[in-house]
């Protein structure tokens, strides 16, 4: 794209018109920034010019640094947003900026380089940096808090949370509400302060807001914020530099800044989240499926199974606005089914976040059917039923018969084979896998199962369905437990290992969780019901008798321990509540199980613990990774931060991997395998060539 192209110059009744276009969100990348400085050096030259209206498109105003360009020299090249807001600054006509759809980040902060702001109505202005572990680097900390108050400010660079315009009009952040016509108004605007001889008036000289004693003000802002940003480095940041706005001169606000964002963009905790911004924009892209591959329309779907999964998933199509049918075997299953639907709907609409009309709305869209024929007219069908084999197979067959031709038929199965699921029908190239996460409404991860047969129009249509059902979808080949479940039966094995070992479940778990992790291994055991883990282990003793786990988990389940249901697993649970109490009678079965196989127990510290679990993990993956079952370690990133609650701020395993080093996972593993239950510690050739050569997982 020309420069011109970027940015389109024009003058109208003496107004220049800066016009932003670099689809699809104004993303400041080189060429734009090169068409704004162009414009406001034209306008500057020409005496006919008397003020200077820079604009977007109705969808969006910017959104700040373009992503494109991340991580390349253009980012960097000049003109550079600060030297644009310089110019701005600097110029001696006036700036309006019209903003349109949202201003977010660098875009906003391009826009507070402006010396007045006229917004739609629908707007949206947010300074979103902290998500990515960052602070906004281009004077967004010096000039929001001389427009807003401070502590307005503050919660919109610290949450990174979008204001409205109305809102951003009362804070003073915007000037006017657009009435009609965006750019309209914005002409009428400029053309009214050049007549009442209202010049630039820059934000860098203005006071800023801050009632009051600054020190307390701080003080207790920095306290309030370290509560809430639960080890994140970040909002911090970003306190002080507010501070550095409101108690110094501006120049070196903004030089304090600069500073402290260099500081951040170095961290691995920023390194992380920007890594997870990129790998969750990665999923869909598939190599042998180009993006234009035509997909098939879905206008309707159809579950069959209204238990845990298939619930939550009627729901996740209906939250997206898709009419989906509910097909149930017995009225007696099919009613609780909808009743769970109807309970979970019920208790947000009691949170307040949703309306009674939306819930109605969104439970109008679910047709429930005792008939598999009512499914007929979907256009995919998803099936969550038993985890038998020969139950989803006798489903299949009767899908192939009913099913209008061309419907996507997919399995929700988590462990079973979709090939041979597939090879019921007599159209394998339209089944697929799957695979959403307990509870399915709300977890974000998909995992998308390719078979060997299928079609990649319906692998395409399904990533794209799985993106509209706002879910992460991440694509995954066919084997047992595909990405996740395969990875975390390796960190279950250690977990238990560890028992047998000297740990307790309690150390275990406070280990994990002090890394960061949502939950420990047992407490997340004892939720999910221990039984499942039970089943899943009496099936290998037969399938694969040589992955070997402790029975300490089956001497436990032996005594009617299943967890949270039935008040007692690893822990005790005292009733009505989930809050896991360790239990003398759980360290009795361990002991005995220790003497049982003739262990004794020794101390075994929380890096040793955490490691095991981690690299277990990691080692797995490798192999995953190296098998072709996942496309890239991103995908692999993302499918524990979005369904094993990885902590963000470690980026995922093979990203954490990555940061410990190579050479020093192969090396804990190398020493794991002289350990206790050695045997299980095979180092996945993939790690190793890795190690050597001294590269990392994530490119
Ligand atoms: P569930 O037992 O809660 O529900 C299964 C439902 O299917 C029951 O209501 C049953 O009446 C119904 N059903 C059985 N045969 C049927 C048929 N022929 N026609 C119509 N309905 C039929 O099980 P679930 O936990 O919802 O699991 C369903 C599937 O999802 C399984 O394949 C499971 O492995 C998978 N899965 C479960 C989870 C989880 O956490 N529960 C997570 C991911 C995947």
């Amino acid at each position: 794209m020309s420069d011109s192209d970027a940015a389109r110059y024009s003058v109208r009744d003496g107004i220049a018109v800066i016009a932003m276009n670099n689809p699809p969100v104004n993303g400041l990348g080189h060429a734009l920034r090169t068409g704004i400085m162009d414009g406001l050096k034209k306008a500057a030259a020409d005496p006919a010019v008397k003020a200077i209206v820079l604009a977007g498109s109705a969808k969006a105003f910017s959104g700040g640094a373009d992503i494109r360009e991340f991580n390349t020299p253009k980012a960097s090249l000049p003109p550079t947003l600060h030297e644009i807001i310089a110019a701005q600054d600097a110029s001696a006509k006036t700036i309006v900026a019209a903003i349109g759809g949202f201003a977010m980040g660098g875009g906003l902060e391009l826009a507070l380089g402006c010396h007045y702001r006229v917004a739609a109505p629908k707007a949206q202005l947010a300074l979103p940096e902290v998500k990515l572990g960052i602070l906004p680097g281009a004077g967004g900390t010096q000039r929001l808090p001389r427009v807003v108050p401070a502590a307005e400010a503050l919660r919109m660079m610290t949450t990174g949370e979008p204001i409205p315009a109305e809102k951003a009009r009362e804070l003073g952040l915007v000037d006017e509400i657009a009435a009609g016509d965006l750019l309209e108004a914005a002409l009428a605007y400029a053309q009214r302060l050049a007549t009442e001889g209202k010049g630039p008036r820059r934000v860098r000289d203005m006071k800023p807001k801050l009632e009051g004693d600054p020190k307390a003000f701080f003080e207790a802002a920095r306290a309030e914020v370290a509560k809430a940003s639960r080890g994140y480095p970040a909002p911090l940041e970003i306190v002080a530099c507010v501070e550095a706005a409101v108690t110094r001169p501006f120049d070196e606000g903004l030089k304090e800044e600069r500073r402290r964002f260099e500081h951040l963009v170095n961290t691995t905790e920023s390194k992380a989240l920007r890594h997870m911004f990129f790998a969750e924009r990665q999923t869909t892209k598939i190599p042998d499926v180009p993006e234009d591959t035509p997909t098939r329309e879905i206008r309707k779907a159809a579950i069959v199974g209204a238990g845990t999964m298939g619930g939550g998933i009627a729901m996740s199509f209906a939250n997206a606005g898709i009419p989906v049918t509910l097909v149930e075997m017995k009225q007696e299953a099919l009613e609780r089914g909808l009743a769970t639907i109807r309970k979970n709907y019920a208790s947000t609409v009691a949170k307040g976040r949703l309306k009674q009309e939306d819930m109605d709305k969104r439970t109008a869209l679910i047709a429930p059917s005792l008939k598999l024929e009512d499914a007929r007219g979907a256009d995919i069908v998803i099936e969550a039923v038993f985890e038998r084999m020969d139950v989803k197979q006798d489903v299949f067959r009767k899908l192939d018969a009913t099913m209008k031709p061309g419907a996507i038929l997919a399995t929700n199965t988590s462990t079973l084979d979709v090939n041979a699921i597939a090879a019921v029908t007599k159209r394998p190239q339209d089944v697929i896998g799957t695979h959403f996460f307990s509870p399915a409404n709300v977890m974000r991860l998909l995992e998308v199962v390719r078979g060997a047969r299928t079609a990649k129009d319906v692998l395409a249509t399904t990533l794209q369905l799985g993106r509209r059902l706002r879910k992460v979808p991440v694509v995954s080949g066919v084997c047992d437990g595909f990405i996740g479940n395969r990875m975390i039966e390796k960190y279950g094995q250690q977990s238990l290992f560890l028992l047998d070992e000297g740990a307790s479940p309690s150390q275990v778990d406070a280990a994990a969780q002090k890394w960061g992790l949502a939950m420990g291994p047992f407490a997340m055991g004892d939720m999910a019901g221990l039984d499942i883990g039970w089943e899943i282990r009496k099936r290998r003793y037969q399938e694969r008798p040589n992955f070997v786990y402790s029975r300490v988990g089956d001497r436990v389940c032996e005594q009617g321990r299943f967890g949270q249901k039935t008040g007692k697993g690893w822990y005790l649970y005292e009733p009505g509540s989930r809050k896991p109490l360790p239990d003398p009678a759980v360290d009795k079965i361990i002991a005995e199980y220790r003497k049982e196989i003739g262990v004794a127990p020794r101390a075994i510290g929380d890096e040793e613990i955490v490691e095991r679990l981690v690299y277990a993990l990691v080692n797995e993956a490798a192999y995953i990774l190296e098998e072709g079952i996942a496309l890239r370690a991103s995908d692999i990133d993302m499918v524990y931060l979005t369904g094993y609650g990885f902590p963000p701020y470690r980026g995922g395993p093979m990203f954490y991997a990555d940061t410990v080093g190579l050479p020093k996972v192969l090396a804990s593993i190398e020493k794991f395998q002289k350990g206790y239950r050695g045997e299980v510690w095979k180092p996945a050739p993939l790690l190793v060539k890795l190690a050597r050569e001294g590269k990392r997982f994530n490119g």
